[in-house]
């Protein structure tokens, strides 16, 4: 029997749209469980999305990372329909949703790492402490409070978001997005960081940490677009 030339392009189709998305899935679940390694999280808290296509890989609610298997895949369209799997996906499906509507995003971080939570407490923004805020678009932004899972904290999200790869969830956390899993949270750490870095020069009595200004802050966001090793 001779298969049309269609036929064998569809037959090899499939499968490479599945490894895709099976390494896809291990990406994000590793991804998860350094939340919790790295203690950006606690628990089940937090999620992680990535997105193939059109399908948008999600952590299911409330299972904890390191009991998520091959076959636990959870994925849904940019309509929020479920396309994958039988676990329930994240809660704050509506702001991951959103960001992907909106950017050119491929991941999103969400977690409730301590530092970051605790400025979320304290500012609207996140004041412009160290260079790496050039690196997220400029000073990170509070979104105001919100519930979880609601589209009133997605919208928050995504006017906090505009300009910026990341912000802060007024008494939540943080979201971060990115081209890859791998940026997204790194995006996330670094955030963390440097809130952590406020925290501290901002608790020494008596003084008030120094900022950068808007002008040092573009000279770095010029110079990043050179960090690192050329391909
Ligand atoms: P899920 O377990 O539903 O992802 O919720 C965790 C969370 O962080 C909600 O904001
Ligand atoms: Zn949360």
């Amino acid at each position: 029997m001779t298969y049309s030339r269609a036929g064998r392009a569809a037959e090899q189709a499939e499968p490479e749209e599945e490894r895709e998305r099976r390494a896809a899935w291990e990406a994000l679940v590793a991804t998860a469980r350094r939340t919790v390694t790295d203690g950006l999280v606690v628990g089940t808290s937090g999620n992680v999305s990535v997105r193939v296509g059109d399908t948008v890989l999600v952590t299911p609610s409330g299972v904890p990372y390191d009991r998520l298997a091959p076959e636990d895949v959870t994925g849904v369209d940019l309509d929020g329909r479920q396309v994958l799997g039988t676990l329930v996906p994240t809660s704050e499906l509506p702001m991951h949703l959103a960001v992907y509507r909106a950017t050119d995003a491929r991941a999103v971080v969400h977690t409730h790492a301590v530092h970051a939570t605790a400025v979320s407490l304290l500012v609207p923004e996140l004041p412009p402490v160290h260079y790496m805020t050039a690196a997220l678009g400029g000073p990170v932004r509070v979104a105001p409070y919100a519930a979880y899972g609601t589209e009133e904290l997605a919208r928050h999200v995504l006017d906090a978001l505009a300009g910026r790869t990341g912000c802060l969830l007024q008494n939540h956390g943080t979201l971060t997005y990115g081209t890859c899993l791998d940026q997204a949270y790194d995006r996330t750490a670094q955030l963390e960081w440097m809130c952590r870095l406020w925290l501290t020069a901002s608790s020494v009595p008596g003084r008030s940490p120094s900022l950068l200004t808007g002008e040092q802050l573009a000279e770095v966001a010029e110079r990043l677009g050179e960090y690192g090793q050329r391909p």
